[in-house]
């Protein structure tokens, strides 16, 4: 067995007090940038507030959309930049900041194929809600994207001898007529000051920010979230504080399958649903096309006034989806030998639930849903035993709103021209989602902007 790798944070003895480029954030949008920017020759530093490495980008559990790559070649799915665009577009409510949405879509397939160079291979597909084609590009051992991706990028940095130092929050970007001049920041209690000509935010959105969601969604206050401590939108607040413009700060996603009968919430991954299982009510009966969007579904879910709804499946779905594994170890997975079984371990009714399984298992056979016309997510029947159930409910999420950037990730401001110096990219960047991300975009709208940002931080700083 080869060791597992383990990255070692730097010392913060070792911290100094110039950097050509400081990266805020430590998941996968700093993490690319950083990488990104030290193959152009660039020495960039990543300061991290929390003691863990990763961020949200380690809960991520599906995958990574892109079109036209040639693994989708491979599995015989041929896929054009324009449906990705378009599918998107619709998805976001036609919201999506257009200039961000183009060059998105366009880079995706180098951005897997940047991967595939740096040994991180995605060559399996999946398809996530909203999507019409398997364009959610995953590890072939099936594996959580999220988990995958941070502790290869982490090899890489490792490899490149980029620091990256936990612990250290940065409280404020300085600017000397609209242009980066430094950075301060606190760790064990102690005030830091960096000078530095560049910063790319790779902080991350505000879906555990109380102050933030309060300021911009108070009628959110009942949900739970699925978000690490660490994500209170700081880099939001300090790029405001020096002019940033912020956009679609009201747009907040609600995920609709999280398991929350704990005080933990657990994102349940859409790839339950894109590889085959069925969302049914407290009568065991099903009220939506599970593979709608997040919007649409949670929506459902919401109108079944406060019950939840329950996600059933199979052993085949449980075999395409590893992730299944831990939501079992830790006791989020109820188990029947049948499907009567399983309607009783759930307290769900048996002759219902049957039903409605039989019911759904002709749609996948003709492949057409005349009940909620599910298109998606039909590849296999939900049959072989034994059967699975778990209880769900939306959560906050994602926040799709951030700062304002253009498509090369320079920060703007209100009237258009952009802050020298400051770049951003990954959740912390508004506009590119518009009402509704698409599952499978924040992973890869970390990878293509993470570069996008190191490339263009490299080209400011010569
Ligand atoms: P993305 O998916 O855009 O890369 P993540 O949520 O994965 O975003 O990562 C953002 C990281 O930034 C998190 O690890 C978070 O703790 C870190 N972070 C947020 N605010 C600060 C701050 N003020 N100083 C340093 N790190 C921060």
């Amino acid at each position: 067995m080869p060791e597992k790798f383990i990255f070692k944070p730097s010392d913060l003895a070792t911290l100094k007090d110039n950097y050509d480029l400081v990266i805020i954030g430590s998941g996968g949008a700093g993490l690319t940038s950083a990488i990104q920017a030290r193959e152009l020759g660039l020495h960039p530093v990543i300061l991290e507030k929390m003691d863990k490495i990763g961020g949200n980008t380690t809960r991520a559990s599906s995958g990574m959309n892109a079109a036209e790559t040639t693994v989708q070649l491979d599995h015989q799915i041929v896929d054009s930049f324009q449906d990705f665009y378009r599918e998107t577009y619709n998805g976001g409510g036609k919201l999506n900041n257009v200039e961000l949405l183009k060059y998105f879509t366009e880079h995706g397939a180098l951005a897997i194929d940047w991967l595939a160079q740096h040994g991180i291979k995605l060559d399996d597909l999946t398809i996530t809600g909203g999507m019409k084609v398997m364009r959610t590009h995953r590890p072939s051992s099936l594996a959580p994207i999220g988990g995958f991706l941070v502790s290869e990028l982490l090899k890489q940095a490792d490899r490149l001898n980029i620091p990256v130092f936990t612990g250290v929050k940065v409280t404020k970007l300085e600017a000397d007529d609209d242009q980066i001049t430094g950075i301060q920041a606190v760790a064990n209690q102690h005030e830091i000051n960096i000078k530095t000509s560049a910063v790319i935010l790779a902080s991350g959105g505000f879906g555990a920010g109380a102050e933030l969601l309060k300021k911009y969604r108070p009628d959110l206050a009942k949900y739970k979230t699925t978000n690490q401590p660490g994500a209170t939108g700081d880099g939001i607040a300090l790029a405001e504080k020096i002019g940033a413009k912020l956009v679609d700060m009201d747009q907040v996603q609600i995920h609709p399958t999280v398991q929350q009968d704990t005080d933990h919430a657990y994102l349940i991954g859409e790839a339950v649903r894109g590889e085959g299982a069925i969302l049914v009510n407290r009568d065991g009966k099903r009220f939506v096309n599970e593979l709608d969007t997040r919007k649409k579904v949670s929506g459902a879910i919401d109108d079944l006034d406060g019950t939840g709804a329950w996600l059933i499946f199979d052993q085949g779905i449980r075999d395409r989806v590893k992730a299944v594994e831990f939501y079992d170890h830790i006791g989020l997975v109820k188990t029947g030998a049948s499907v009567a079984a399983l309607a009783e371990s759930t307290g769900l009714n048996a002759d219902n639930l049957k039903q409605t399984v039989e019911k759904w298992n002709g749609f996948v056979e003709k492949h057409n849903d005349s009940e909620f016309g599910r298109a998606t997510g039909m590849d296999r029947n939900i049959a072989k035993e034994p059967f699975f159930s778990i209880h769900i409910a939306p959560a906050v999420h994602y926040t799709m709103g951030g700062v304002g950037i253009n498509k090369e990730t320079q920060v703007l401001k209100n009237d258009g021209i952009t802050i020298k110096g400051l770049f951003a990219a990954g959740e912390v960047v508004g506009g590119l989602h518009g009402n509704n991300r698409i599952g499978g975009n924040s992973i890869a709208e970390i990878v293509v902007f993470g570069r996008q940002a190191g490339q263009q931080a490299f080209k400011y700083l010569n």
